[in-house]
């Protein structure tokens, strides 16, 4: 499936933060949306999400108008930066619990469910933590499970705002690698919101740059190091020409 983003506006209070954003984003790809802080990253990843709506503009999941509904009809997967989990939950049922909510026919059996949790959990590697708390975690692996969590329910589309931002260097670079492992595995389309450009140009197969409610580019790592079509961009991306790899670089 893919996703159609058409020229999207926003304003709060007459203060434009969107303008006419447009975007695709093809099955299986992974998309980041870089850009400093304030630049409509996290507006334009909620109105995808259904979180918040458009003034104008729309949105298509191939021929599915997506334009008015609502966060739950969309059937997308979320991970923030401070992911609530439930603390009352073990982490099995943290991933279970999207699945034990479906309504009638749709929802699996309770065996189903079993063998599908303790799949995810082994593809995430945390199967050791499946009978822990959350408040038995540490903040990456708080992550890991926020992000298997998102995934249990075979969403249509992972969604995911600075979902790192919160940990240090080390975990943080585990975890890129992990997300974009799982996300291969199963196969799903990604929209990643970062300020951090290593970051994108690691992780994208391509990435939206964004400045003032605008997208400046969206391309490869590779083009928008070599030909950026703004002064923008190359300043943005100044200095990491190391980047310059044939699609994502993990
Ligand atoms: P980013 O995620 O790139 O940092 P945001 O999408 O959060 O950017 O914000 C873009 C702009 O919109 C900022 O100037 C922010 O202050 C403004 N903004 C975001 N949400 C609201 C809101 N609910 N009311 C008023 N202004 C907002
Ligand atoms: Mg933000």
């Amino acid at each position: 499936m893919t996703l159609h983003v058409n020229d999207i506006s926003k304003s709060y209070s007459n203060n434009p933060v969107l303008d006419q954003v447009q975007l695709t984003i093809e099955p299986g790809e992974f998309i980041a949306l870089l850009g400093p802080s304030g630049s409509g990253k996290t507006t334009l990843l909620r109105i995808i999400a259904g979180l918040q709506f458009a003034d104008s503009g729309s949105l298509w999941f191939d021929q599915i108008d997506m334009t008015a509904m609502q966060a739950r009809e969309r059937q997308f997967g979320m991970v923030f930066q401070n992911y609530a989990l439930f603390e009352h939950m073990s982490v099995a049922d943290n991933v279970a619990f999207g699945l034990k909510m479906r309504s009638g026919k749709t929802r699996p059996s309770k065996k189903e469910i079993a063998k599908r949790v303790t799949n995810l959990l082994e593809m995430a590697e945390i199967s050791h933590l499946a009978d822990r708390f959350p408040s038995q975690l540490s903040g990456g692996q708080r992550q890991r499970v926020a992000l298997t969590r998102a995934l249990a329910i075979e969403p249509r589309l992972l969604l995911l705002d600075e979902p790192f931002s919160a940990l240090d260097t080390k975990v943080r670079k585990g975890l890129r690698k992990s997300l974009r492992d799982l996300q291969r595995n199963v196969g799903i389309a990604a929209i990643l919101v970062t300020h951090d450009q290593e970051e994108a140009l690691e992780m994208a197969d391509r990435i939206a740059v964004m400045n003032d409610g605008r997208i400046e580019q969206f391309d490869t790592a590779t083009n928008l190091l070599r030909n950026p079509a703004t002064p923008f961009v190359a300043d943005f991306l100044e200095g990491l020409s190391n980047y310059m790899t044939e699609g994502a670089g993990i």
